[in-house]
């Protein structure tokens, strides 16, 4: 999901991680897939092997989520079709009012039971660049994941936390959220990121920035 409350996208292409650092590998940035590319519609298969490739996968994921800046991706955003996400909703912030990390990583996560009641939220998506429209789902769910030793975890949860999680596990089903809104909307969506890659690719400003 994007981060759309904070600050804008800035057009982060790459980083430069040729820092001294001989016995860590840097963490890489990964290309994130966008609309229209047929791979977001993959339905993502379960993560069996939780080995070291894994950790990579998921220390690079989340790099790359927070360098968009984003507050979830799901493996299939950057090409990889399993059922593994990252999200880190950075809501806490320290000092000089930068936020605060804690990346959840959840694997094979599943929805036990969503609530009747429903909460709207503004979504955005990094592979949806720009755009920004409200999404109904259930205000609460009880989610259940594996983390990256295989061992399960339960939590109920709710607020920006479910509808991250929801709008995550979406992706592992080919789903975005502009697939949840009506056919119309969805193409306006569509078309104006068409027409922004045409201007130039540059970054489309809309009611969300603040610059
Ligand atoms: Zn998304």
């Amino acid at each position: 999901m994007a981060l759309w409350h904070k600050h804008c996208a800035p057009d982060v292409q790459s980083v430069d991680l040729s820092y001294d650092r001989p016995y860590l590998r840097p963490m890489a940035i990964l290309p994130i897939l966008e609309v229209p590319d047929p791979r977001l519609k993959t339905i993502s298969t379960p993560v069996e092997t939780f080995d070291a490739d894994l950790k990579t996968l998921v220390d690079d994921m989340t790099e790359t989520m927070y360098a968009a800046p984003g507050i979830g991706l799901a493996a299939i955003q950057v090409g990889v079709p399993k059922r593994l996400l990252v999200i880190d909703l950075q809501e806490e912030e320290g000092e000089g009012n930068e936020p605060v990390r804690n990346p959840r990583v959840f694997v094979n996560p599943e929805i036990l039971d969503p609530s009747n009641e429903h909460s709207l939220y503004n979504e955005g998506c990094l592979s949806v660049p720009d755009q920004y429209a409200e999404v109904e789902r259930p205000a609460q769910i009880r989610a259940r994941w594996q983390d990256l030793d295989g061992t399960f975890h339960e939590e109920t949860m709710t607020g920006l936390m479910a509808t991250c999680l929801q709008h995550e596990m979406d992706h592992l089903e080919g789903i975005l959220f502009i697939d949840h809104l009506s056919r119309l909307k969805r193409q306006m969506v569509l078309k104006k990121i068409e027409k922004a890659r045409k201007m130039g690719g540059g970054h489309v400003h809309n009611e969300h920035c603040r610059h």
